[in-house]
């Protein structure tokens, strides 16, 4: 086949790279996915290390496995290449450790974890019902349509037909933030500040910047779908999708790093590779973040004046320092829950290394550590400037120090941690840049203040003529279940676009 005839070329294997890729060749496309790295999945990939560990990179709260519904993103993607994935169901999706004494559990039971939240702040049960029950109003709104791409009028004059109700909710709530309804029913500014944690530990930033979509879906989804963790670690999703990429008769190059998108007569027309080599494409999409589209793959002079309007609306989030720890079982309590937040004082919730995330998964999966061991993934929000002009000694010393500060946190949790330690490895935002592609290892766009809810979040099409882009940089944003959402959307346009 010559290089030229690809109906589709996808620039990276991130899960919305791949769902993109699977479901387009499931429809019959000849699509070729560009991933730099040596393993699909991105920020949901995985490494194993001769101790015996299998760590996920990032993600391992994972939504969007469940049986039923139309929401469940992850489990209709694998479904549609013929895939499918084992999944461990997590009874609680986190145990929240937060200021002044506030220690609750997110049960997948809803009526148990509202109680639990209730007995904390039993003078606001009221307004604690309304509010979560809004969420789920959103949620069932998006979970009785097909989720595909809003850039097509067909896709949208049907479903508005299909569900018109459902459509006019979903219409009301998308300029609206999650803090504007909180606020509408609750007061207690203890309780308030709560909500903004359940925000920020997956969108990184407070309620009163958090789409009130993806809090409908966030919210709800854990009690219905629920949290559910893939058998053999995070990474087999994106085995899988690839798996069903390669059943249907389309391909993945990896350690192939693309270095520009071609643009001829405002059109894109294929990729550049590090290696000199060009290949020629009907469609291009990117699963590289806006920031390294638009700047890095793409001459300044292309450069659309909406990207340079949409980063004055979106910043980059900060990345994470990680910590990656192999202990010992007899480091952790008995009956701990697998995800955890801990935060000492509410102004830090947003401060460099404040909250810190964990993520205890061999506690659902016990094969991906040594018997009688466990995984305690850990990390905390970091900007790259911390990390930056450090000679190696001094970047090797800021990274213990920092690595030592949050296991003397960790010690709260888990006071045996310090003697269980078996195994222990640092990344910084450095690494995340690295290893991950993205500009400044950003976990992606935040609004860079106040915005309408989710209406600035750009969908798949760009100002250039057949480039897409796809990921947590466009509609609806970050998370797996969202990249895939993003995923079907972008396959779905594309398909229409290319006819098929
Ligand atoms: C520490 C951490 C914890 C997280 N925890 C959770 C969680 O618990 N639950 C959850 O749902 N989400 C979580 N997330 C978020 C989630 O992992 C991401 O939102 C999602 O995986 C992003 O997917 P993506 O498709 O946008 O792209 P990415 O995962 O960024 O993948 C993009 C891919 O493109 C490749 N690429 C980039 N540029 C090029 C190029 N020029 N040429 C070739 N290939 C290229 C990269 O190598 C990469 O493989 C977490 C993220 C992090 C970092």
């Amino acid at each position: 086949m010559s290089s030229t005839d690809y109906d589709v070329i996808v620039i990276g294997s991130g899960i919305g790279g791949l769902v993109t890729a699977s479901q387009l060749a499931a429809k019959g496309a000849n699509v070729l996915v560009l991933e730099r790295y040596l393993i699909p999945g991105g920020s949901a990939g995985y490494f194993d290390r001769d101790s015996g560990y299998r760590f996920d990179v990032g993600a391992s709260m994972i939504f969007g496995f469940g049986d039923k519904g139309t929401t469940n993103l992850l489990t209709r993607a694998l479904d549609g290449v013929g895939m499918s994935i084992e999944t461990i169901p997590d009874p609680v999706q986190v145990h929240y450790h937060l200021p002044d004494g506030l220690d609750l559990k997110v049960h997948k039971d809803y009526e148990k974890f509202l109680q639990e939240l209730i007995a904390y702040f039993p003078h606001e049960e009221k307004g604690i019902r309304q509010f979560y029950d809004e969420c789920w109003k959103v949620f069932n709104c998006l979970n009785v349509m097909e989720l595909l791409s809003l850039e097509e009028l067909g896709y949208l004059t049907r479903v508005f037909f299909q569900h018109p109700f459902a459509c006019l909710g979903l219409v009301k709530y998308l300029p609206q933030n999650a803090g504007d309804i909180a606020r509408r029913y609750i007061h207690d500014p203890q309780l308030l500040k709560f909500i903004d944690a359940e925000c920020y530990i997956w969108s990184v930033v407070p309620a009163d910047r958090t789409p009130m979509i993806n809090a409908g879906m966030v919210f709800s989804d854990r009690h219905y779908g629920g949290i559910n963790y893939p058998k053999g670690g995070v990474g087999q999703i994106a085995q899988k999708l690839v798996e069903g990429l390669e059943k249907a008769g389309s391909q993945i190059k990896y350690k192939t790093r693309v270095t520009e998108i071609l643009i001829e007569n405002n059109r894109a027309v294929g990729v550049k590779l590090a290696s000199g080599e060009t290949l020629r494409a009907k469609r291009v999409v990117s699963n590289a973040t806006r920031w390294d589209t638009f700047e890095k793959l793409l001459p300044a002079s292309q450069k659309p004046n909406s990207e340079t309007k949409w980063q004055q609306r979106y910043q980059q989030s900060p990345s994470f320092l990680s910590l990656h720890l192999g202990v010992k079982a007899e480091a952790l309590p008995a009956d701990v829950e697998c995800h955890h937040i801990l935060l000492e004082t509410w102004d830090e919730m947003e401060a460099e290394q404040g909250t810190i995330f964990v993520s205890i998964p061999t506690l659902l999966d016990p094969s991906l550590a040594p018997e009688g061991h466990h995984i305690v993934h850990t990390f905390t929000p970091s900007w790259m400037q911390e990390w930056e002009n450090l000679s190696p000694s001094e970047y090797k010393a800021k990274k213990e120090a920092a690595a030592n500060r949050l296991i003397d946190r960790l010690t709260q949790l888990f006071p045996n941690l310090i003697q269980g330690l078996d195994y222990q490895e640092v990344g910084t935002p450095r690494t995340h840049r690295r290893f991950l592609g993205r500009e400044n290892g950003t976990y992606g766009p935040i609004p860079a203040r106040k915005l309408p809810g989710l209406l600035g979040m750009p969908f798949n099409r760009t100002a250039i003529a057949n480039l897409y882009c796809v990921g947590d940089s466009t509609f609806p944003g970050q998370g797996l279940n969202a990249v895939a959402f993003s995923g079907f959307a972008c396959a779905h346009r594309v398909a229409v676009d290319l006819g098929l």
